[in-house]
């Protein structure tokens, strides 16, 4: 037991040590602004997909079916261009000072703010006498939200009549948190602002230059690799991963995604390296998924259209956020797939890698969703640790700690060896 032990740790310090600094320059490259947040201004997602491609062919891994892409469309909401808000002399910065709704509508407007506290919202009367002397003159004037400090029911309560209003005139919230962003699949009738309370300046003018743009049936495009097993199998071991992510703000400003998920593209990269060195007794498929930020897209389309049919799956690994680990890993689905959550747990313990292996229920949080859905065993592992940067532009290659990158590595190539 013991030397077999020391023997795997040799074999795993070699492949890891080898491997980071490789890691390091796939991860960059893919949040680089070349890469355009690898979403769709200027093709990010495309030229994402081109790179894993080649990245793929360096290693060795194979085209299953007629090449490496499964193409798929989808309609997305863009800002390609003009991403400008101004109050007064205030120039505000993009994803900093403010973010804009995904589905907003763009255009350039001079604005006067009217700003709304929460009772002031649930005034039905108030309210009715408040917009239709604002409908007087359209997109002459903004109604600002300002619930900070209202409680959640009321809140709650809120929302649907702030969506009301939204379809019918230019809004803003004003946020004291950071912000949230996503990926927007159709577009709203007006404008929709979110903006930092620290900067707001009360009843000045808001003057704005957006550039929105709805792209209907926007071809894109999940990437697909295998490695056939050392002898001839008929089970195959899945791993997963999105490599979109929420692409542009305007020309000037894009969402990296470096734990989100260059982090989990780069570690199928690193699996698929490892196994073409030391073939599994499995099949093992890749993919990287597209449209995972537009709600699961590009796996729904898997799914729906699997080049590898679903019952062929022995077990998926489905990886998102794998750039810090220092309080462990999560295993969504652990519950539903006890032995294999087990095995993770054991091997976690055995050689001593990370801090925990947490487990929980499903949830429809990442690709593995709909494979669940249709009866496809998978799990979905993520990292927990101090990098709390989510959907924001501050999720940079230089946040990445890759604490416990090496760790999942060793634990990932042993479960696929045990299983
Ligand atoms: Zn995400």
């Amino acid at each position: 037991m013991r030397s077999t032990l020391i023997l795997l740790f040799i074999g795993f310090s070699t492949v890891v040590n080898s491997q980071i600094e490789e890691i390091r320059r796939i991860t960059e490259q893919l949040c680089s602004p070349e890469f355009h947040g690898r979403g769709y201004v200027n093709h990010g997602d495309s030229i994402a997909a081109a790179y894993l491609v080649e990245e793929f062919k360096k290693i060795g891994a194979e085209a299953y079916g007629d090449g490496f892409y499964q193409d798929f469309q989808l309609s997305v909401n863009t800002f390609p261009g003009a991403m400008a808000l101004s109050q007064g002399e205030k120039q505000l910065v993009p994803g900093l000072h403010f973010s804009i709704n995904p589905s907003s509508k763009g255009g350039q407007y001079s604005m006067h703010p009217t700003e709304v506290s929460a009772a002031q919202i649930l005034d039905l009367d108030y309210m009715r006498a408040l917009i239709s002397e604002i409908l007087r003159v359209p997109n002459s004037q903004i109604m600002v939200f300002n619930f900070l400090g209202a409680s959640k029911d009321t809140v709650k309560q809120i929302l649907p009549i702030m969506h009301e209003i939204a379809q019918l005139m230019p809004v803003a919230e004003l946020v004291d948190k950071k912000f949230t962003w996503s990926v927007g699949r159709e577009q709203l009738y007006f404008p929709y602002f979110q903006i930092q309370d620290s900067v707001y300046q009360k009843g000045v003018q808001l003057e704005m230059n957006v550039d929105a743009k709805v792209i209907e049936n926007y071809q894109t495009q999940n990437v697909i690799a295998y490695l056939p097993a050392k002898k001839k199998c008929k089970e195959t071991i899945v791993f997963t991963a999105h490599y979109d992510h929420l692409g542009r703000m305007g020309a000037d400003t894009h969402f990296p995604g470096a734990n989100d998920n260059a982090s989990g593209t780069a570690m199928l990269l690193t699996m698929a390296k490892y196994f073409k060195e030391h073939p599994s007794k499995y099949n093992i498929l890749f993919i990287a998924f597209a449209g995972e930020e537009a709600g699961l897209v590009g796996s729904k389309f898997y799914t729906e259209h699997p080049l590898l049919k679903l019952k062929k799956i022995k077990f998926l690994v489905n990886l998102d956020i794998m750039g810090s680990g220092e309080h462990g890993v999560t295993v969504v689905n652990g519950t539903l797939f006890k032995k294999e959550f087990d095995l993770l747990q054991k091997i976690n313990k055995e050689l001593d890698l990370l801090a925990k292996v947490k487990i929980r229920g499903p949830a429809a949080n990442s690709d593995h969703y709909w494979f669940t859905e249709k009866g496809v065993p998978a799990i979905f592992i993520y990292t927990m640790g101090q990098n709390s940067h989510y959907h924001d532009i501050f999720d940079t290659y230089e946040e990445l700690s890759f604490a416990e990158y090496a760790d999942i590595t060793k634990l990932l190539i042993e479960f696929v060896k045990r299983m």
